[in-house]
């Protein structure tokens, strides 16, 4: 069987404003992100494959949190059970070669304005 993963949200990497601006980047509203950011540490997303949290957990981190991605046959170590939280799809998410930045697909880099496709 395959072993599933879970993203754990512990806690912001950058300012709180910022962390909510982004995650509304990812189809997250500023209410839910302030409701992560208060339950921390908490479980974002669980019951994925590992491919799928290292892209989820990119695309937190990116957006300025810290994240870890966990077995999800671990006990919970008193993590409180956040109902999933949907962000987009990772397939609609590109990485900018040129600054790295995580962003939703779209013709030209958002931070640095280099071609995406
Ligand atoms: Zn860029």
């Amino acid at each position: 069987m395959d072993r599933k993963y879970r993203v754990v949200f512990l806690s912001l990497i950058e300012g709180e404003d910022t962390f909510k601006e982004n995650m509304t980047r990812l189809g997250v509203p500023p209410e839910t992100a302030q409701t992560i950011i208060q339950r921390a540490p908490v479980i974002l997303k669980r019951d994925m494959p590992l491919a799928e949290a290292r892209h989820y957990a990119e695309a937190v981190q990116s957006a300025g949190g810290r994240v870890r991605i966990q077995d999800d046959g671990l006990t919970e170590e008193g993590q409180r059970n956040f109902k999933q939280i949907e962000v987009m799809p990772m397939d609609h998410f590109t990485r900018c070669v040129r600054c790295g930045y995580m962003q939703l697909k779209k013709p030209r880099c958002e931070r640095c304005g280099h071609h995406l496709d």
